[in-house]
Parts: C-alpha cells; sequence; structure tokens
C-alpha cells in the first residue's frame, strides 16, 4: 500500500505540500496514522506537477526521508495542480523508480494506493513497470479518466480483495476514487487537497466513503468537490 496526495488550487510548493506538514508524506514514510495495509512507505516515492500542460516528474526507489537533495529543491518546485506519493511495495513487485507512482501518459499523472491481482490486468506495452500499479495506469489511461468510476467498478467485481484507491489529476481537474482505502478531502481557501489521510490536525479534513468517484474541478466560484458512488456491491 501507499499513501497519495493531491492538490489544486494557488501554486504552492512541493516542499508545502509534502514534507513541511506535521503529518505530510515525509512522515507518512515510517509513520502513517491510517494505513491499514503495511507499516511504512519506504521503497520508493514519486512527485509529480504540472508545469502549464506538461506533467513533470521526479521519482525514485529509496525511502523520502533519505533525499536530501529533494527536500533542498522542494522548496522551489511550485505548482497548482500536484499528485505525489510515498510508495510500499507489494509482496512480489518490482522496486524501482519506475514502478513509483505517479505513472503518466503525457496528459494525466496518476497514483495508486491498493493492491490488484495482475492476471486481470491486461499487459500493456505502455506499462511504465510490471508492477500492479503500473500495469493499472496504463489500462486506465487507455480507456480513459472520464470512464474511471466504471473501470474501477468492473476491476473491483473482476477481483473482490483488489483496493483501487485511485488519484488522478490533468492540471485543471482531479478525479480519484475510494475502494477498499481511506481517503480524506481538506478544502483550503486557496485551493483543494485530496490525500490517503490527513496531514494535520485541521478539523476541515473529512473523510470520503469507500466505493466512491470524486471529482474536483474550478469554476468561476471557485473549486467545486463532487462526490458519485461506484457502481456494484
Ligand atoms: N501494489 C502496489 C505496488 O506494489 C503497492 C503500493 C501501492 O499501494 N500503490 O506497486
Amino acid at each position: 500500500m501507499c499513501r497519495h496526495l493531491a492538490w489544486l488550487g494557488a501554486p504552492v510548493s512541493l516542499a508545502s505540500l509534502m514534507l513541511e506538514p506535521p503529518s505530510g508524506l515525509l512522515v507518512q514514510s515510517y509513520a502513517p496514522r491510517r494505513q491499514k495495509h503495511g507499516l511504512m512507505n519506504a521503497d520508493g516515492w514519486g512527485a509529480g506537477f504540472f508545469d502549464g500542460p506538461q506533467p513533470r516528474r521526479w521519482r525514485s526507489a529509496a525511502p523520502l526521508w533519505g533525499d536530501a537533495s529533494f527536500a533542498s529543491v522542494a522548496p522551489a518546485l511550485v505548482s497548482g495542480c500536484v499528485v505525489a506519493a510515498v510508495r510500499s511495495a507489494s509482496v512480489g513487485m518490482p522496486i524501482e523508480a519506475s514502478a513509483s507512482a505517479p505513472f503518466t501518459d503525457g496528459t494525466w499523472l496518476l497514483s495508486h494506493n491498493g493492491l490488484v491481482d495482475r492476471a486481470v490486468l491486461p499487459l500493456s506495452a505502455k506499462a511504465e513497470s510490471t508492477n500492479d500499479s503500473a500495469l493499472l495506469a496504463a489500462l486506465i489511461f487507455e480507456r480513459g479518466l472520464d470512464d474511471l468510476g466504471d473501470t474501477i467498478a468492473g476491476l473491483s467485481a473482476a477481483d473482490p480483495n483488489a483496493r483501487l484507491n485511485i488519484l488522478a489529476a490533468n492540471g485543471s481537474r482531479l478525479v480519484a476514487t475510494t475502494c477498499g482505502d481511506t481517503l480524506s478531502v481538506l478544502r483550503r481557501p486557496d485551493g483543494v487537497v485530496l490525500a490517503s489521510e490527513p496531514y494535520d490536525d485541521d478539523p476541515s479534513w473529512q473523510e470520503i466513503p469507500d466505493r466512491h468517484l470524486v471529482t474536483v474541478d474550478v469554476d468561476d466560484v471557485g473549486p467545486k468537490v463532487e462526490l458519485t458512488p461506484l457502481k456494484g456491491p
């Protein structure tokens, strides 16, 4: 399992989202508070952000807490749309930078928190690695993010033990699912955070119920968060 986080709003630094919060991804890499599967997230990390329409990534197969270079540069990496994750590899999965979220198709950045039987996923020449999350990302990109809810509902019927929490962004929109693990939303005056678990004790964090599709769009009034139940049991 992993922990992931996305931001849509005013430009903020990656350090302010990932490293500085008292229970941010940095602390979640060794002491997550709500993780049900796995004790820590030491098998890699990734930070993705939009630079205009261009997704950019920094990924690693090492623990986030040991990366002094990222800690040095992260205060200067500023974006209005971010997807970041720390990874706890599932048994049998490769530990390499290309297996760390976020994955991309050049338009979207996408993270998977969970586990799915690779037998229910088609092989794809476009997958960045051979772990379940990379194969799943390739399938979601192939089907399109507009169909994310149906894709996840179908996979969860094909593999009832699967945990399929997805978090994706394209620079102007966040799309996420809850399916087997936790996700919380924080509405800030300058934007919206979706995260596997709250990065601080702000009472405004709200937990999203299981088996939902979540979308965050920005209109004239500001960010709009919408929840739709996933189909199926
Ligand atoms: N199944 C994932 C992997 O090994 C586990 C990490 C996660 O929750 N994405 O890649």
